[in-house]
């Protein structure tokens, strides 16, 4: 019994066939329960005959169907058997006065369970017509039907009932079990899955943070080498080796928002932001890119954007630099261009239109529908020789569906290509922003070297387990003068701030023992700590939107990205200590 029960609910076989099965059962179960009831009870030798025929056939079925595992035509010779057998049994049993009703209502629900599709329907109407057509000829020929003394034609009927009364509540005690069963399942692999997201997003995010620390140490190594008097083809090589670690890092970070969307743990964090400023940092990441392939970069700026609005700042700023270097990427002469505008829609919103447009490659049309999709780069063959994964546009695509955004590209094979991006945002300030001039920072961008300031008197700790990054804090900062401590946990970062006052302190979040954010609250609080109020800077390898957004709550001052160059630390520190070097 065990072992059949345990089939019935096995998820390995199909819900249907296993339907199949349990309600065969049950069918087969019903002919010999009232075979045997005749035989006992001395039902007429007709009708014994009938139900033996009947149920020798049903089996027949069964068997047949189980063998051949061919359950469509199994179930529709079933429905077709009750249709042959049932009038036999209709007038040799008495008719609407014995068992038949409520056998016709156990065959309905039997025929409707096991058959699907015409068959279904097919079964079902032959079912209905064949009783319709019984009940139609006994009503007009009523001697057609054996009748039975009124005792035995009321216990049939009774006995019926309960019978098939049974049987049902036994199929739908099955069906709930098995219900039960593959929700059990379902929730036990939807358990799975989350585990394995999670397992998956610990394991992005620590290969990101393995991978960033040697970059950190190459990248910054090698500013130094760029910062000395070296040979033209030394510092040729010295470049190449900070572009190849910039594509590297690119790529890491794709593979990282990747593995975040997909376990739908990118979030949009919404703040205000200042429209210029944000253009501007745009402008200044991709201008030197241009010039370095000889491109014109114009950049064109509606006068009557507002000033200040609400949205995902760093997510647009993604967006944008993942569609203009592209542009960049697959230009070869002539320009890119973005053009900033937008208006307000029906519902108060205002939709800012970036429009980036390049006299590149372009694409062919038929590849268009699948430059969304993710590992898909189009045209292999022409650009093999051009870096890239194929997931960003697939990134761009899936945070303007979560910004409720949109993109469209029209292009040009041989001639250019223009991305047309649309994203609602909140205005904040509706004070136009005028005629801008974005490249007047240009000179900012400048590769030359020289310290944003030089103050001996400026004492800095910093503080990592890796004493490679160690070093490169060190060398960095070698212009500027500042005496730098350092310290290779939070507890050797500990005993230095009892003793030492600090300016600024550069801390690493991920520490064996006692992690950056541990670190900073004991600093805060230390008892006759000397660098109780130092500016503090989260200096860290594990990157990403939600990782500044810890280190802010944490109380940090500050919040850099390893790798790291001299002229981004120059600036932070700058930026938190307004006197130093003046
Ligand atoms: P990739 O990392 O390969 O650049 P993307 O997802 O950013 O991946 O782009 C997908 C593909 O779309 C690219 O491989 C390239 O063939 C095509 N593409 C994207 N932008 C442009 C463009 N501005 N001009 C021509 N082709 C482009």
């Amino acid at each position: 019994m065990q072992v059949i029960v345990r089939r019935f609910l096995d998820p390995e076989i199909r819900l249907r066939e296993r339907l199949f099965q349990l309600l065969s059962a049950i069918a087969l179960a019903e002919y010999v329960i009232v075979t045997a009831y005749n035989l006992i009870l001395g039902g007429s030798a007709v009708q014994i005959v009938i139900m033996v025929l009947g149920t020798v056939l049903f089996a027949g079925t069964v068997a047949f169907t189980f063998r051949s595992g061919r359950m469509r035509a199994g179930s529709a010779i079933s429905g077709l058997l009750y249709f042959l057998i049932y009038p036999l049994t209709f007038f040799s049993s008495g008719g609407m006065y014995g068992g038949a009703p409520a056998v016709f209502a156990f065959a309905l629900v039997y025929v409707f369970l096991v058959t699907e599709k015409w068959e279904r329907a097919a079964s079902l109407a032959l079912c209905v017509i064949g009783s319709g057509v019984c009940y139609l000829i006994a009503e007009l020929h009523p001697g057609m039907l054996t009748r039975h003394t009124v005792a035995a034609e009321h216990t049939e009927s009774f006995l019926s009932i309960l019978l098939v009364t049974l049987l049902l509540c036994l199929l739908f005690t099955f069906v709930t079990e098995v219900y039960r069963a593959e929700n059990r399942i379902v929730q036990r692999q939807k358990k799975e899955i989350e585990e394995l997201n999670q397992a998956q997003k610990r394991f992005f995010s620590s290969m990101s943070h393995e991978i960033r620390t040697p970059v950190n140490a190459i990248i910054g190594l090698n500013e130094m080498t760029l910062r000395e008097d070296i040979p033209d083809e030394a510092r040729e090589n010295a470049r190449n080796i900070e572009v190849a670690c910039r594509i590297l890092l690119h790529t890491i970070n794709e593979i990282l928002d990747m593995s975040r969307l997909e376990t739908g743990g990118m979030e949009i964090l919404k703040s205000d932001y200042r429209t210029t400023s944000m253009l501007s940092e745009i402008v200044n990441m991709i201008w030197l890119r241009a010039q370095e392939k000889g491109l014109d970069f114009v950049v064109r700026v509606d006068p009557a954007l507002p000033a200040v609005l609400h949205g995902d700042e760093i997510r647009i700023k993604q967006i944008l630099l993942n569609v203009i270097t592209n542009a960049v990427k697959y230009t070869r002469e002539g320009s890119v261009t973005l053009s900033v505008s937008g208006k307000t829609d029906g519902s108060g919103c205002f939709r800012v239109a970036y429009d980036v447009a390049d006299t590149g490659i372009g694409i062919r049309e038929e590849n268009i529908p699948h430059l969304f999709s993710a590992f898909q780069r189009v045209d292999e063959q022409s650009n093999h020789a051009i870096e890239g994964t194929g997931l960003g546009l697939s990134i761009v695509k899936q945070l303007l569906d979560m910004m409720e955004g949109s993109v469209s590209v029209q292009s040009e094979y041989g001639k250019g290509s223009t991305f047309h991006i649309e994203i609602p945002q909140e205005i904040v300030d509706d004070s136009p922003v005028g005629e801008i001039d974005l490249r007047k920072t240009e000179a900012a961008a400048s590769p030359a070297h020289r310290s944003v300031f030089t103050a001996p008197e400026l004492k800095i700790l910093a503080v990592d387990d890796t004493p490679m990054n160690l070093m490169v804090v060190k060398k960095l900062l070698r212009d500027t003068k500042a005496v730098v401590d350092t310290a290779e946990s939070g507890a050797e970062a500990l005993e230095k701030t009892a003793e030492t006052r600090y300016d600024l302190i550069l801390m690493d979040h991920q520490m064996p023992e006692m992690d950056g954010i541990a670190c900073l609250h004991r600093i805060r609080e230390q008892k006759g700590g000397l660098s109780r109020d130092s500016r503090v800077v989260c200096l860290t390898a594990n990157v990403g939107a939600d990782m500044e957004r810890l280190c802010r709550e944490a109380g940090f001052d500050g919040y850099l990205e390893k790798p790291i160059r001299g002229k981004t630390l120059e600036d932070e520190i700058a930026r938190l200590l307004p006197g130093v070097g003046g």
